[in-house]
This record gives C-alpha cells, structure tokens and sequence, in this order.
C-alpha cells in the first residue's frame, strides 16, 4: 500500500509520501536507543511535565488535527474531535498517575522474612525502545493510549501508523518535540507493512504491541516470538450486544445504533452482533432498524452527517462481500444492503441491519468492520450466552438487562475482555482494555497498560 493521503470522501489523492529507507530507519533505531539511555533515568514528575505539556498542544491543536484525521480516514468531524479530546484526557491522566501506577510493591513483613530477606520490594522500570504498529481507525487515540503510558513508564516509541494516514502520524511525532521530549523519545517511521519484521527483529527493539487485523498480528507475533519480545496485541472483534426482557428497550435500541455505528462502523469494540431475547425481539428490531434507517449518511465534514465513508476502498468491498454472502444465503436485509445511490464518489455504505443469520454465513464469524449490523434471535439466557461466545473474538460485549442474577450469569460465561451493562462499551484511561481469544492479549490502559511494558524487578536484601 502506498503511503499516502486519500480522501475516503471522495477517492482524491491528496499527498504521498516517499517510504523511509534503510539508511532513516537505522538513523531513527539509533536515536531511540541513545534516547532511552537518558530517558529511563529521568523521574516521574518530570515525565508527567512533559506529558502534561504534550496533552496542553494537543488540546490547542483539536479542530485542525481533527480536519486532519476526517480528511485521511472519513469519520466525521465531531467525533475526530471528541477523539483528541480524549486523547489529552488520557494523556492527563496518565501524568496525574503514573506514579501511583508504577509505586513499588510491598510484600508483608512476614512474607519478607518468609523469602530469607531483611527487606524486598517490587520495582517497576522501562522495558526500552518500543515498537507500535496503528491502525488508522481511531489514528491519534490508538497511538496515544499506547505512547501515553509507555512515555511515563520510562521506554521510548516508534511509531508504525497505517500507510493510509501519514499526516497523522507526522502530527504525533511533531507533537511530542512540540512538547520537548528529548530527541528520539516518540518518532514516527513512515513505512509499510513489509518493513516491520526487520526492525521487530533488531536487537534494539525491546517490545511491540499492534492494533489491527488478525493476520497483522500473527505476523509480527510469529516474529516476536522467535526473537522472544514481549508483545500486546488488539486485534479485531466482534462483539455481542444482548438484550433480555427486563432492559429499558427504548433506550437499548437507541444506543445500539451509536453502538454499532460509531466511527462509520469501523471500530473493534462496536457492537456487532445484536442478540435479542424472544419476548422483546420485535420491539427492539423495529425501533433499532428504524433508528438505522434513519441516519445521515454523507459528508463527514459536515455537521449533519452520522456516517461518513468508510476509510479505502478494499474496506468497502470486504464489507460488501460478507452483506452479499449473507443474503445469497438467507439473510433478510431490514434496512440498507447496499451503496447509498447519491453518493457514487467517495467510499460510503448505507448502515444495514441483517436478520436471519446462520451458522454457515461468513458475517457469522468475521468482523463486519462498517455499517452493519447482524440480528438474533434467542429463546433464552442460556442461547443468549451462547450465541454472545459463538464468535473466534473475545474483545467486549454489551448486555441490557436489569435483573442482577442475570448480570452475574454473564459476567460468568462472557467469553470477552469486558461486559457493559445498560449501556456501550467504551474505552476509559482507568479501565482496562483488551481481549481474549482472537481478539488479542494483553492489556492497554489503566495500570495494566502501563505495566505491560515494564520489567517488573524483585529488589531482594539479604
Ligand atoms: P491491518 O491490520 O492490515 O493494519 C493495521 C496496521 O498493521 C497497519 O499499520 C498496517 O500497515 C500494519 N500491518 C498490516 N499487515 C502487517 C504485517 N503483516 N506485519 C506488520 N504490520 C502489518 O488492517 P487493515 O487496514 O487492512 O484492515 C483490515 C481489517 O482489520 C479490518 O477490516 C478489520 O477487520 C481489522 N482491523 C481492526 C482494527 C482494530 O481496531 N482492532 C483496526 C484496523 C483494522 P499498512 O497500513 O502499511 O498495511
């Protein structure tokens, strides 16, 4: 893919960019390495400044680097910004925490004496310089969730960002001297998906987390794990959004649809799967597919619109096929299933809701990453609980219910890094974020985050 600025609005080519070579990545592995030699000896309170100062620019910067990320990846405009926005909150909280977070461990004094010491402690500190290959959906918060809390443990970044937003990622660099991080502390490598496994495997790089696809993530951990690295990964998802008979069903529809089609679809924690029990199936469906019909779907610069384009081309025709495989076999199309016919230019797709879903349909198993929603239908808790963990994914799920055995019951069984009752899921600096199954490993955010790129040190006295 080449690294370039296309308007997923309207399919012009705006600015490409020349992919670093040789010669600027080893500049850059240098400068990251000689960086975290001085970098892992500064304290917290003077990473927190500079965190702090990062977060002020990027706060300055909202509405430009917004225009910046709508014009490189078409979500709309309002949410580009409530993007930033939460970026320099999680980049805040992060300074404000960092050393609550990584403060050293105790064990007991009985435990103590226990290990043959007279004193031992639990210490946090930095792994090195980290690789971080982004994906372009959420280009600023994906990158700032992992620099945020890898900056104030100590490493230093490099970033590898989607080739389809390189202005972004020219943007975060920027923003970190802005903000005056010595040289080499976050840099941005403008390169492709090819280049990743040599620099994975210089014995510079200490660690890599990823965000994107399966296959991205099984490349780079197959590499790092034959050069045994520490890697996080957030792969795809698909998660499940159940509703049981007690939930407030107006409200469950209601946030169903920005549920599913935040950031034009194209987010791995949007509900995908809508698993609706029998007795209020028809109410939902109706009121839920209705709020879907409804949308705006157009120019994502523009205030009116819900759904702008969906970010290239293959992306479309990815999603395309798996509405068409899905009706060739069976499905139902409530609303939606197709190209929205006044928008011919640009790479939109009318938000479709498909009921009657089985087992053999691709869109059963694989992430529909756009407008799309899937309908089921469960006789009880127990095919509710099922059909929520028949996906490879194990990201997060959503459940509607008021009935507190019931919570407790899917709190148990959700095979999913998180459950959100009687509302999204959304992700939060303080909470953990990640998944199981083919969703990934590891944790980002939260203490957990800040920790997974740590050497966790046993400091023992005898
Ligand atoms: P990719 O996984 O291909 O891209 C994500 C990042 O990984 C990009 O920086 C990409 O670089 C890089 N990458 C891709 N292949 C490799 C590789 N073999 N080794 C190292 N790095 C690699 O996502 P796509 O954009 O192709 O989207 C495809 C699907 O992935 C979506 O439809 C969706 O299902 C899922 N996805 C999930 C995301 C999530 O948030 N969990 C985010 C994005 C996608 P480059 O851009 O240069 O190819």
């Amino acid at each position: 893919m080449p690294i370039a600025t296309v308007n997923p609005a309207n399919g012009e080519t705006l600015r490409t960019f020349d992919e670093l070579g040789a010669e600027g990545i080893e500049r850059r592995l240098a400068t990251a390495t000689a960086a975290f030699r001085t970098y892992r000896t500064t304290d917290l309170p003077e990473r927190a400044r500079l965190m702090a100062r990062a977060a002020d620019l990027l706060e300055q910067d909202e509405d430009a680097v917004a225009r910046t990320m709508t014009t490189e990846m078409g979500k709309p405009l309002a949410a580009a910004r409530a993007e930033a926005a939460k970026c320099v909150k999680a980049m805040r909280w992060y300074a404000g925490h960092a050393e609550i977070l990584l403060a050293d461990e105790h064990p007991s004094e009985t435990e103590v004496k226990d290990s043959g010491a007279s004193r031992a402690r639990v210490h946090y500190r930095p792994l090195g310089v980290v690789l971080a290959v982004m994906p372009w959906n959420f280009p600023l918060w994906q990158v700032v969730r992992f620099a945020a809390p890898a900056l104030m443990a100590g490493n230093t970044g490099l970033l590898k960002h989607a080739s389809n937003v390189p202005q972004t990622a020219l943007y975060l660099e920027d923003l970190f001297r802005r903000a005056g991080y010595p040289d080499g502390c976050f840099q941005t490598l403008l390169v492709g998906s090819g280049a990743v496994e040599a620099i994975l495997r210089d014995p510079r790089v200490a660690a890599a987390t990823l965000t994107g696809s399966e296959p991205a993530g099984r490349s780079v951990a197959a590499v790092a794990g034959e050069e045994i690295k520490k890697t996080v990964l957030e792969l795809g998802g698909s998660d499940p959004y159940v509703v049981m008979p007690s939930a407030d069903i107006d409200r469950a529809a209601r946030t169903a649809v920005t549920a599913r089609v935040q950031n034009n679809g194209q987010s791995c924690i949007a509900a995908k799967r809508f698993i609706v029990h029998t007795d209020v199936y028809d109410a939902f469906a109706e009121r839920f597919t209705a709020g879907m019909a409804a949308l705006t779907v157009g120019d994502p610069m523009a205030d009116t619109t819900d759904v702008g384009p969906l970010a290239s081309e293959q992306g479309r025709a990815d999603l395309e096929e798996l509405v068409d495989d899905a009706v060739r076999r069976g499905a139902t199309a409530l609303c939606g299933g197709q190209r929205p016919a006044d928008l011919p230019r640009g790479w939109f797709y009318t938000p479709t809701v498909l009921a009657g879903i089985t087992p053999d349909m691709r869109i059963h198993h694989e992430e529909a990453f756009g407008p799309v929603a899937t309908l089921y239908r469960a006789d009880s808790l127990d095919e509710a609980v099922a059909l929520a963990n028949d996906t490879p994914f194990g990201l997060s799920s959503n459940v509607w219910t008021r009935d507190a055995a019931e919570q407790e019951r899917f709190v148990r069984d959700i095979e999913a890094g998180g459950v959100f009752f009687n509302g999204m899921t959304a992700s939060h600096p303080a909470l953990p974020f990640g998944g199981v199954k083919r969703s990934g490993y590891g944790r980002e955010l939260s203490g957990h985050g800040i920790r997974e790129f740590c050497n966790v040190t046993t400091v023992w006295h005898g």
